[in-house]
């Protein structure tokens, strides 16, 4: 194999990067074993997701290679949040385009280092391999519920809320603004977007304090219509959301007005990286303490009705909205 230009043998890549940030997880054996070791914590199970990033799809070649890490590590704690798990351990396999270099790693690793601290996981183990085509990032992401209690996209009931964090729509128009094409909106804001694209922010903590409420839930990722509708046809039940109860940032919203663009673009934009859920009416209280606990806010967009799978979306007006695209779909 042909080694390209300027960049450490993969044995000195993982010794010098990598290795560092495995301490801590006696398991991982300083990755020098072949393989890793792990056992769940007693009366808990593991939760493994795992997700790849591609060059030119899911991040541009010119964002900072720490922010390529951090958003390949936090799509994949995206996962876990929406599922109620605590973080323990990743795993990661890169393939590395001729360009990278060994200063590229280097900020790359530190990109990871950063969030390892930050959401209390360990490197484990990987692989690592040149590509004559894209940067590609793969992990897997290791987390622990107690046993039973990873929530499913399945099991929303009628007369269940529908509950979404954050803001939806922020990071499909930080691509928009990566690309040059936000037009005349405000510095300020296109700053704000730009941020939600390229570091997403994985609900960790609010998945955590969910435990025992949610009946359902999924990671918005693909768009928030297109999410909804997979929770909705694993439910088995029809979801009822008002378009006007969406959340969405104030930059967002400016934004959307400088493009001329309506409130439709936000609800499948895609990368948003936000949990939805459903709970009983009665946890509304509870969901109140939880948001103001977290610091990330909780809105309720809608309900679960008696009817078949499937997603209405209810504009203010009381008109139906459709959506030719519902969200992100991969070929
Ligand atoms: P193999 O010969 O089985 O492919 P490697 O030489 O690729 O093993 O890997 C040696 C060790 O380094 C293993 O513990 C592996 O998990 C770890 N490793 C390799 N690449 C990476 C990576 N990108 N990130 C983290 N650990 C890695
Ligand atoms: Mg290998």
């Amino acid at each position: 194999m042909s080694r390209d230009a300027d960049r450490p043998g993969e044995f000195d890549i993982i010794s010098r990067f990598f290795a560092p940030l495995s301490k801590g997880e006696f398991g991982a054996l300083g990755l020098r074993d072949d393989a890793a070791l792990l056992a769940p914590k007693r009366g808990n199970e593991f939760v493994l997701t795992v997700d790849a990033i591609v060059e030119s799809v899911h991040f541009l070649k010119s964002d900072p290679p720490h922010a390529i890490a951090q958003k390949a590590l936090r799509v994949n704690l995206s996962d876990l949040a929406a599922k109620g798990a605590r973080p323990r351990a990743y795993m990661l396999t890169t393939a590395w385009p001729p360009w990278v270099d060994g200063t590229w790693i280097e900020a790359f690793s530190r990109g990871l280092a950063h969030d390892q601290e930050l959401f209390h996981l360990t490197l484990i183990g990987g692989d690592t391999v040149s590509t004559p085509g894209p940067l590609t990032v793969s992990i897997t992401a290791i987390g622990e519920v107690v046993q039973g209690g990873m929530f499913k996209r399945a099991g929303a009931r009628a007369g269940d809320d529908i509950w979404v964090t954050g803001s939806i729509g922020d990071a499909g128009l930080g691509l928009l603004g990566a690309k040059g094409d936000l037009g005349d909106t405000p510095d300020s804001a296109k700053q704000y977007l730009l941020g939600r694209y390229l570091v997403p922010e994985p609900r960790v903590s609010t998945g955590l304090a969910l435990a025992g409420l949610v009946h359902s839930s999924i990671d918005v990722s693909d768009g928030l219509v297109a999410d909804l509708e997979h929770m909705s046809v694993a439910s088995g039940v029809g979801f009822e959301i008002q378009s006007g109860q969406v959340p969405h940032s104030p930059d967002a919203r400016r934004a959307l007005s400088v493009l001329g663009e309506g409130p439709g673009f936000l609800l499948t934009a895609g990368d948003d990286y936000e949990i939805a859920f459903a709970a009983g009416q009665s946890a509304r209280p509870l969901l109140a303490d939880i948001a103001r606990r977290t610091g990330v806010s909780l809105t309720r967009i809608g309900k679960v009705v008696e009817k078949s799978a499937g997603v209405t979306i209810v504009a203010p007006d009381g008109g139906l909205l459709q959506f030719a695209r519902k969200g992100f779909t991969h070929s």
